[in-house]
């Protein structure tokens, strides 16, 4: 029998039996109210450790238990895939993060590296605006390097350089810290979190048939994982006016499908997993060539690990000992 009475329970309303698909309608209340309660709770049990930055956060032993977990089931889901392993640093080179058009749609998430490059007076004028606490960063200077925002990024100029692809494409295997400049109270909006990824390269057709294996992987392991879950058309934040149209866009072209979890109580389900298709978009920022020299498709399943983990505590409490041992034997037996 599923055991969920060590499941966080903030209110009356708030305990969601797996596969209750009802709690994604969840009664208007503001959303950060449970937004605040389930952080205090991941704090105060000591499941996270809070910085004075929002969305920084240090991860205690049981957070990584369970995130190892979810990249042990996702290994298992993705063995057939005869995917190429990458693991890149969480930071990748300014000049391929400028040819793949990232500041077009996301300028207000992006984070740049600066450093300080002066000499003996620079450095002297610096630990006096430190002594005084006034504002020294605007000394430092860009450097080559900025922080990756998604972990397929740094793939694609890798597999562009080695020239046209198989004809059968390409699997690639990623994780990585992910940073988006998005602070928030909301424990399930991190700035710097862990995407696993399988990014798939080469033809449309072979595009879109792994999307679609993967939109069934994705809901099958949530439902083994015994989380309450519906997938839906993406709706990315991308900036400012012409941002709207080119959302727009991206729903009409179903371009994204995320998998929604409900994990704050009476504020909407969190994406916990996305589905993309990128079209031939990453071949005109890389000469990324099929078999036959044509633009390559590419697209990707990302898994947040952050995000499910948090979902698993929410649903299934702070103790996995206690969890319904099905979900302790996909997570490798944590
Ligand atoms: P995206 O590249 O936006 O599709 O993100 C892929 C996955 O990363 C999402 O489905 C989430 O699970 C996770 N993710 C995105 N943004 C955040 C965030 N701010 N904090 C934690 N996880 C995130
Ligand atoms: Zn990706």
């Amino acid at each position: 029998m599923d055991d969920t009475s060590n499941a966080y329970v903030p209110g009356d309303d708030a305990s969601v039996a797996p596969g209750d698909h009802s709690a994604m309608a969840r009664p208007a209340q503001d959303p950060d109210t449970g937004r605040r309660a389930y952080r205090q709770a991941l704090i105060d049990a000591r499941v996270l450790f809070p910085s004075t930055v929002d969305g920084i956060y240090g991860r205690s032993g049981l957070f990584e238990s369970i995130a190892d977990g979810l990249n042990y089931a996702v290994s298992k889901l993705g063995a057939d895939q005869d995917a190429e392993v990458m693991r890149f640093p969480p930071a990748m080179p300014r000049k391929d993060f400028e040819a793949s058009e990232y500041l077009k749609g996301f300028p207000q998430l992006a984070g740049t590296v600066h450093c300080f490059c002066g000499g003996d007076r620079e450095h002297h004028r610096l630990l006096a605006r430190l002594e005084r606490g006034e504002e020294w960063a605007d000394q430092q200077q860009p450097t080559d390097v900025v922080l990756a925002p998604a972990a397929c990024y740094p793939v694609y100029p890798v597999v562009a350089s080695r020239g046209p692809m198989p004809r059968e494409g390409l699997v690639v295997d990623v994780l990585t810290y992910c940073f988006r400049h998005e602070p928030s109270i909301d424990p399930a909006r991190m700035q710097m979190f862990r995407q696993r990824e399988y990014v798939r390269l080469g033809t449309a057709e072979q595009i879109v048939e792994f999307r679609q294996r993967w939109m069934e992987r994705g809901t099958q392991l949530a439902s083994l994982l015994g989380l309450p879950h519906e997938v839906d058309v993406a709706n990315d934040p991308f900036f400012g006016r012409g941002g709207k149209i080119v959302a727009d866009s991206q729903r009409e072209l179903k371009l994204k499908f995320e998998l929604l979890v409900p994990i704050n109580d009476g504020a909407p389900p969190t994406a916990c997993m996305s589905f993309n298709y990128h079209m031939d978009h990453f071949a005109h920022a890389w000469p990324l060539r099929t078999a036959d020299g044509a633009p390559a498709h590419t697209g990707c399943v990302g898994f947040g690990i952050e995000r499910l983990t948090l979902a698993l505590l929410r649903h299934h409490g702070f103790k996995p000992a206690n969890w319904p041992q099905r979900v302790r034997d996909v997570l490798g037996g944590i």
